[in-house]
């Protein structure tokens, strides 16, 4: 790992932000491509993003790790189905180390601004290490990466000890403590039933009750280990397997909706097993179809809300006080510690608001006025020479994120490698061909049951747009993306920059963050 103290170079060819599973894949997949002037900047202090920030009690995959892991490093020494979350950092650092890459990956490096630069045709960057320039820049800065706490009053006003999941306080120890955990997703669902056992008493603050199914995990026999050791075929059949069993969802949640009812008989099945309380079975049955929030896995969410020491808590909250939290029918229950598993921001993409692009327009702003969008998930017009790995419209409700993670690395390389063989000094998508795009995604949302099937969900925006799914196949996705379409895009040549140049010398010059 390079020390922090390495100083940037003052110019690079690409500049890649962020070193999670996405920021990892692009540099390899650059360098595969023959692309050696490029920089990896990361604001946290290792590669791994989620997997590094993620280290709650409990914290796993919900996708099995055979597919959720790189197709170019299969990993035959997986424990178990769904891995927890030290295997999967360990199994990232392992995947750097081995790429050749790190040399060109500068951590504890933040991003503050990202300016394009309308005479020089590439990016000013400001970050908390200097500044330096860019033809080019792929934002993988995460899509559930910035921690959201809860709007709720008094928040700050509370004694005890308070912290998100992603940003686990270790050093706190929950033994005998009256502890408080704030939502019920998928990070809740893996922390409660950890820390259950140990806490004196747990309340469960439930907005809307997650459907959840069982969790088909077990431990990977010594002799499945050395056969994908021996015979890597055999993990790639696992793998093919996985992906195709998870590829059968997709219609239940864009077109059939009744295809999701064995689902739905497996999730009721999932209460009845778990709960023997009519009352609390009643409040964690969901009432909207299932697949609108994501589907939660787990056999021991509801053995551990059926627990003595722990309350399903419904009634809302009103407020925080210095100790303890009230909620809307005014009971006020006493904690020492709140954990808020909220979740991320994720329809506001927070890096949106460093970058400004053509015209001096702020992509947050380009986001509030149109809707966040983007030509295949990546590029978007007015914003020239940027590309988005997880970018808009490219999450999955169904499977594994390293899939769309793999498919835009390889259209990103693509256009990098054609910017250079034709001299291409910027480019962005035409206007009109990501106004096809997003139209017809839009189109397809509106029947999918995100959108139709009854709830509330962080996959939607202010104006109830699904802005974070890809409402389709995942192969239809690797296909669109499978060659950089240049046809599709404003392409400004080097020579023309020449030309313009002397104009552009007469422009004002903009101060980097200014
Ligand atoms: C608890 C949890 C469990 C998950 N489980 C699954 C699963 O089972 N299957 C699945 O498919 N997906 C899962 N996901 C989604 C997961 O986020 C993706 O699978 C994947 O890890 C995303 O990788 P990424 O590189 O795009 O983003 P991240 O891993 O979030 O990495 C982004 C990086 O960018 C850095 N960064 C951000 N802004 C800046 C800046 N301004 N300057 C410098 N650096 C910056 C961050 O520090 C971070 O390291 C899970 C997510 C969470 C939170």
């Amino acid at each position: 790992m390079t020390s922090p103290s390495t100083p940037l170079p003052s110019h690079v060819r690409v500049l890649v932000v962020g070193a999670g599973f996405g920021g990892l894949a692009t540099a390899i997949r650059l360098q595969e491509s023959g692309e050696r002037d490029f920089l990896v900047v990361e604001r946290g202090d290792d590669v791994g993003g989620t997997w590094r920030d993620n280290t709650y009690p409990g914290a796993a995959c919900d996708v099995p790790s055979q597919l959720y892991s790189y197709s170019f490093a299969p990993n035959p020494e997986w424990s178990r189905s769904f891995s927890p979350q030290p295997e999967i950092q360990a199994y990232i650092q392992e995947v750097a180390d081995q790429s050749g890459t790190l040399d060109r990956f500068r951590f504890r490096t933040n991003v503050d601004e990202l300016r394009w630069d309308e005479a020089a045709h590439r990016w000013e960057v400001r970050t908390s290490a200097g500044t330096l320039t860019a033809d080019v820049v792929v934002s993988a800065a995460g899509a559930l990466s910035d921690p959201k706490s809860p709007d709720i009053p008094g928040f700050d006003s509370f004694q005890g000890e308070v912290f998100h999941s992603a940003r686990w306080n270790h050093d706190y120890d929950l033994t005998g403590k009256r502890v408080a955990v704030i939502g019920t997703g998928a990070s809740a669902i893996q922390i409660v039933p950890e820390i259950a056992p140990k806490v004196g008493r747990l309340d469960v603050y439930q907005r809307t009750a997650p459907w959840v199914i069982p969790r088909n995990d077990r431990d990977y026999t010594e002799v499945e280990k050395r056969a994908f050791h021996r015979l890597p075929g055999v993990q790639r059949l696992y793998r093919t397997a996985i992906y195709w069993g998870r590829e059968m969802y997709v219609p239940a949640f864009t077109k059939v909706p009744k295809l999701a009812w064995p689902a739905k008989q497996l999730a009721l099945l999932n209460i009845r097993r778990g709960i023997s309380d009519p009352e609390l079975r009643r409040k964690v049955t969901p009432d909207y179809r299932i697949g609108c929030k994501r589907i939660l896995i787990s056999n021991t969410w509801y053995p551990a809300l059926d627990r003595d020491n722990v309350d399903l808590v419904t009634d809302g909250i009103k407020e925080l006080t210095p100790s303890g939290i009230v909620t809307k029918d005014g009971t006020e229950r006493e904690v020492d510690a709140v954990i808020v598993a909220t979740g991320f921001h994720t329809t506001d993409l927070p890096i949106a608001e460093q970058i400004v692009g053509r015209g001096g327009v702020r992509l947050s702003d380009h986001f509030a006025e149109h809707g966040m969008q983007a030509y295949k998930g990546t590029t978007v017009n007015g914003f020239p020479n940027l590309f988005f790995v997880v970018g808009p419209n490219t999450g999955l409700g169904h499977s594994s994120m390293i899939f769309m993670i793999e498919s835009q690395t390889a259209y990103v390389a693509d256009a990098v490698r054609k910017m250079k063989q034709r001299a291409v000094a910027s480019l962005e998508p035409k206007a009109d061909a990501q106004r096809r795009f997003v139209d017809d995604l839009q189109d397809r949302m509106q029947q999918t049951v995100w959108s139709a099937g009854g709830c509330a969900s962080w996959y939607l925006d202010s104006h109830g747009r699904n802005v974070t799914l890809w409402p389709r196949a995942t192969f239809t996705f690797r296909r669109q993306l499978a060659a950089f379409d240049p046809d599709a895009y404003e392409l400004v040549s080097r020579d023309q920059v020449r030309v313009e140049a002397p104009q552009a010398a007469d422009l004002e010059p903009q101060e980097v963050g200014a």
